[in-house]
């Protein structure tokens, strides 16, 4: 049985480095880490999952793929999954709210030193996980948008090493905003809609006035900067 990804999970999955091993955070079904042993991209995986009805799920998946042996699953909070004796290269969390990657990687930072490759996949407050990696020795190695079923997705790719990041890479992506593709102005463009429609309700005197036009003022500047 060939195992079909969403292409959110497609893109992340190509950032792995072959012969990698991975551990997959928050993995549910275990679907990343299971495509990429079945596509012989890695030899060994880890994959940790807090709630019980995902952890059986990936479980079951692991034994139904045949891939049990090479498939650690583990009931697990966050980087507690991570054994030191996994060797682990990689970590991928993906599909998490920003807040929530960046709080899974602050508990277990001490855990960290093996990895030579984050890939991470915040649903939202993708500025959140930018700023705890570069105040955690991390730099960004490269940026993905991936749109999927009218949903806009960040893939962050970082590795240890130093990187400043101005308030606008916070925002938009030092790589995404450089890059300029079709889908990143298709996301700011949306998100600039949304922004102007809560503009022109909101009194001119209200207390949240000033941060919704510096939001629109930065989301104008980084759209023109593409013509
Ligand atoms: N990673 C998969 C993906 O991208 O499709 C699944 C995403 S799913 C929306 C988020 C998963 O993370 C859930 O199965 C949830 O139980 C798990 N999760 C949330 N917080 C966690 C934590 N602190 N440690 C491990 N797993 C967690």
């Amino acid at each position: 049985m060939e195992l079909v990804l969403s292409q959110r999970l497609k893109a992340v999955s190509e950032f792995v480095p072959q012969g990698s091993r991975l551990l997959d955070i928050g993995s549910d079904h275990a679907y990343l880490p299971l495509f990429l042993l079945q596509k012989g991209r890695i030899d060994f995986a880890a994959a940790g999952e807090a709630a019980h009805g995902p952890y059986q799920s990936a479980l079951k998946n692991a034994a139904d793929y045949g891939f049990t042996g090479k498939l650690t699953v583990r009931l697990a909070d966050g980087l507690a999954a991570l054994d030191p004796s996994d060797r682990i290269s990689v970590l991928t969390i993906c599909g998490m709210g920003g807040r929530l990657i960046a709080a899974i990687l602050e508990a277990g930072k001490q855990k960290l030193d093996s990895i030579s490759r984050l890939i991470l996949q915040p649903n939202n407050c993708e500025d959140t996980v930018r700023s705890w990696l570069t105040e955690n020795g991390f730099a960004l190695k490269a940026e993905k948008l991936v749109r999927e079923n009218k949903k806009f997705y960040e893939i962050l790719v970082a590795e240890p090493g130093h990187m400043v990041l101005s308030s606008k890479d916070l925002r938009f992506g030092p790589f995404l905003s450089q890059e300029q593709s079709a889908v990143f102005k298709s996301k700011w463009q949306a998100e600039l809609g949304k922004l102007e429609v809560i503009s022109s309700q909101l009194p001119d005197y209200h207390t949240d006035r000033p941060v919704l036009n510096q939001k629109i003022e930065a989301i104008k500047e980084v759209i023109d900067e593409s013509k």
